[in-house]
């Protein structure tokens, strides 16, 4: 039987806890799950793609069927490339909602056979975003809650520009 590889595409600048929540459980669904990181120039990440991939590979590295790759271009061709048929995603609040409903429309009209799942957030993680991160870290807030304790020294070190 053909393997089933679900992959999960993100921005994850960085990882948070939320998103390793999801890569835990969705887990369970694949033979082998996909992180893909997406390069994203156009949204000036904070973190370097081969950065943010390097941080998602330390978090996942006691996980046998998880690789995390980087990925530029369409969603739906880095899928046919690897053979994956199913797009794993998160949901927090309402307002994930319609841009995930829209991207996922879009998807399916680009590729039919391509597939698109959702996550509930665990409700401990459902404020937990990357962008909120970020902001609490050049604050100089505590990120020890949202974050893996590499995580949180990373964004130590970038907020100080070491
Ligand atoms: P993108 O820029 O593609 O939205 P993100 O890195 O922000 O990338 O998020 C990747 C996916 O993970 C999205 O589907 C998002 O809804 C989901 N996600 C992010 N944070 C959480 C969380 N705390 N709980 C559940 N899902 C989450």
């Amino acid at each position: 039987m053909a393997r089933h590889i679900g992959v999960y595409p993100g921005t994850f600048d960085p990882i948070t806890r939320g998103h390793l929540d999801i890569i835990e459980r969705g887990l369970t669904l694949f033979d082998e799950l996909i992180v893909a990181v997406a390069e994203g120039q156009s949204k000036a990440p904070f973190f370097s793609a081969p950065e943010r991939v390097e941080l998602i590979r330390q978090e996942t590295r006691r996980y046998k069927n998880v690789r995390v790759e980087s990925f530029d271009g369409l969603l739906i061709a880095y899928m046919k490339k690897k053979k994956a048929k199913t797009v794993l995603r998160g949901l927090r609040v309402i307002s994930d909602f319609e841009y995930e409903f829209q991207m996922a429309l879009i998807n399916r009209r680009l590729a039919p056979e391509i597939e698109t799942v959702f996550m509930m957030t665990a409700e401990n993680y459902a404020a937990v975003s990357s962008r909120f991160i970020k902001e609490i870290a050049r604050l100089g807030g505590g990120v020890g809650a949202f974050v893996t304790p590499a995580v949180a020294k990373k964004l130590k070190e970038k907020v100080r520009g070491i």
